[in-house]
């Protein structure tokens, strides 16, 4: 089967590189997904089995709330070039990766479930970004519907991992961001690092490696059903995610410091893996001590590499 794999250059897409190395892997510029003509284009060459949806523009809260245009007007044309270009041309096969900020800023219930994307409106801090995830929801359920096209996608939770945009803090996510200031701080003397609002934000994280194992058996095992993907039994404060990154790296007496001028994002948006355990069974998750200790000597190793 021929799968081409859109943000094969991201995160996500590098981790899946590993676990299915014949797959085509295709970067912004192979294929400029916000123009539809290429596109389109693309499609009618590579006549695709399947097709990965990994690409889009993502960034850090003050990148998101500095360019809610730019990261509206990207991800929507990119998602919805890509979606309409596959059905156009027929493949029979797309997976979209969606993210859990699509999810409401405050429910009644907590960990939220699959049904709950429509109870209410995203958070502030992402609220463009979000809702093109949650369109691309509404796209593709819209397209099985027509069509009864075996169209669905993943909701993850946060993610982070080796292969992350170290060097850009814009760009970075959370654990990224934290262990580089850990780093900076070793480098400089310092017993303290200074994190963004107040700590007391609840997230879910997830290695991005774990995300790649998950989509090769929705393909493998050819699951058409759309669920959430988080480890179960887990939601840390930010404040606990830099307590136990800190141990684990050796600097448990190290203080943290916070910047309430800056935003927390939304308080908490723990999702429910239940649906996903139905269909994959019990998954084994990277435990967060493990993954946090790849990160750092992943990022230390670049960094040597890159003279930095
Ligand atoms: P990433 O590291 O930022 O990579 C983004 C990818 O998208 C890159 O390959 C990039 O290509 C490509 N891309 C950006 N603009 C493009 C364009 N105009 N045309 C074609 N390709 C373009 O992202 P990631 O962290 O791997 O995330 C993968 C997916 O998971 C995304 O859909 C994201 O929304 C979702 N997700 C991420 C998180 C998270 O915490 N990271 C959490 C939940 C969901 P270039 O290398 O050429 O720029």
């Amino acid at each position: 089967m021929k799968y081409l794999v859109t943000g094969g250059t991201g995160m996500v897409g590098r981790h899946l590189q590993q676990i299915k190395p014949e797959w085509r892997y295709l970067s912004s510029t192979d294929c400029d997904l916000t123009d539809e003509r290429a596109v389109d284009t693309l499609l009618e060459k590579e006549n695709p089995d399947g097709i990965i949806h990994l690409a889009a523009k993502v960034g850090g809260i003050l990148q998101n709330m500095a360019q809610p245009a730019d990261f509206y007007d990207q991800n929507i044309k990119m998602n919805s070039n890509i979606l309409i270009a596959a059905r156009k041309h027929g493949i029979k096969n797309f997976l979209a990766i969606l993210s859990t900020c699509m999810y409401p800023d405050v429910v009644e219930n907590y960990p939220m479930t699959e049904e709950d994307v429509h109870l209410g409106p995203p958070a502030q801090a992402n609220f463009s970004y979000a809702y093109t995830k949650r369109c691309m929801a509404v796209q593709i359920e819209a397209y099985k519907k027509q069509d009864e096209l075996n169209y669905n996608y993943l909701i993850p939770c946060n993610l982070y991992g080796e292969h992350d945009n170290f060097s850009d803090s814009n760009k970075s996510h959370f654990i990224t961001a934290l262990i580089q200031k850990i780093m900076e701080a070793e480098e400089s003397g310092n017993t303290y690092i200074t994190l963004f609002g107040s700590g007391r934000p609840m997230r879910q994280f997830m290695h991005a490696g774990d995300l790649a194992r998950v989509i090769a058996r929705v393909v493998d095992e050819n699951i058409k059903v759309s669920f959430n993907v988080a480890p179960p039994n887990q939601n840390y404060s930010i404040n606990e995610m830099a307590r136990m990154s800190l141990k684990v790296l050796a600097h448990e007496h190290w203080e943290i410091q916070y910047d309430a001028d800056k935003p927390d994002g939304q308080f908490r948006k723990d999702v429910s893996c239940q649906k996903m355990v139905e269909h994959l069974g019990e998954f084994e998750f990277t435990p967060l001590e493990q993954g946090v200790l790849k990160v750092y000597n992943n990022i230390k190793t670049e960094r040597i590499k890159r003279g930095l």
